[in-house]
């Protein structure tokens, strides 16, 4: 039998000459601005090690099973009647959500220089917590149930000030941890910046802001991906729509959740 033997097409030029500029690049960066840990300033790495292990991750034992919410497994504060009901709903337009730490200032700081700051190195880290959090079940490839992935997209101003959906970044690069399939499925709003509001205000500029990027059937199961989970409106209004279209299962995933 023949053996066949594979050899790598040796590298052109010009491939050579943009790998040796992307190099010195990258030396002349780390020159000029060194690395250094986004939450203690240590030089070294983005996130530091210590600093990584010690953000404010939410037990998840203790945590809502429905909502997520922190010290909510026996009783929720949030996901009962009466908060339901401020905002208009009798039950969570999702089956479930799960958020990875609680937004206090170290998490903060890790969101608003990925986000603010462009240092999108650190999107992979924030996957990568997030893929930990993905029920194994779902992906498991005997699964049946496997659920596709998708992300509340930054409103248009958003985009165009930071330059890139982070939540769009957070999707592919989970997808890519899980081999879950990916999709776009809502097309980017243009209400106002939520930050500026409080719980109920943040509701009614929500209400409707989402319209769907496919006329194409959706997919049965969605794993719904953002940033951080502030008062729910916003994965609320998306869940709301998606359920609209006869999407049977949502399950939302966030980095952090304001507690
Ligand atoms: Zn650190
Ligand atoms: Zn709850």
């Amino acid at each position: 039998m023949n053996s066949v033997k594979h050899t790598s097409a040796p590298l052109a030029p010009a491939s050579l000459i943009k790998m040796g500029l992307h190099f010195a690049a990258s030396v002349g960066a780390e020159t000029l601005w060194p690395t250094q840990c986004v939450v203690c300033n240590k030089p070294g790495e983005i996130l530091c090690e210590i600093c990584r292990i010690n953000l404010p991750y939410i037990d998840q034992s203790r945590a809502c099973t429905k909502c997520g919410a922190p010290f909510g497994y026996v009783q929720c504060s949030e996901c009962n009647s009466v908060s339901l009901a401020a905002a208009n709903k009798t039950q969570l337009p999702f089956d479930t959500c799960r958020s990875v730490t609680v937004y206090t200032a170290s998490a903060m700081k890790v969101i608003r220089t990925w986000k603010d700051e462009g240092e999108r190195r650190l999107g992979e880290h924030l996957a990568q917590a997030m893929t930990h959090m993905i029920d194994p079940r779902m992906i498991s490839k005997n699964s049946t149930e496997m659920p596709t992935i998708s992300f509340i997209p930054a409103t248009k101003q958003a985009y165009l000030r930071r330059g890139f959906d982070h939540a769009e970044q957070l999707a592919q690069l989970i997808s890519k941890q899980t081999t879950l399939p990916y999709t776009s499925l809502f097309k980017r709003p243009s209400s106002k910046d939520q930050r500026k509001f409080g719980r109920s205000d943040r509701m009614k500029n929500m209400t409707g802001q989402f319209s769907l990027n496919t006329k194409a059937p959706l997919p049965p199961r969605v794993l719904l991906i953002d940033d951080v989970m502030t008062s729910g409106a916003t994965l609320f209004a998306a869940s709301d729509l998606l359920r609209l279209h006869g999407v049977k299962e949502i399950a939302c995933l966030t980095f952090a959740r304001v507690w």
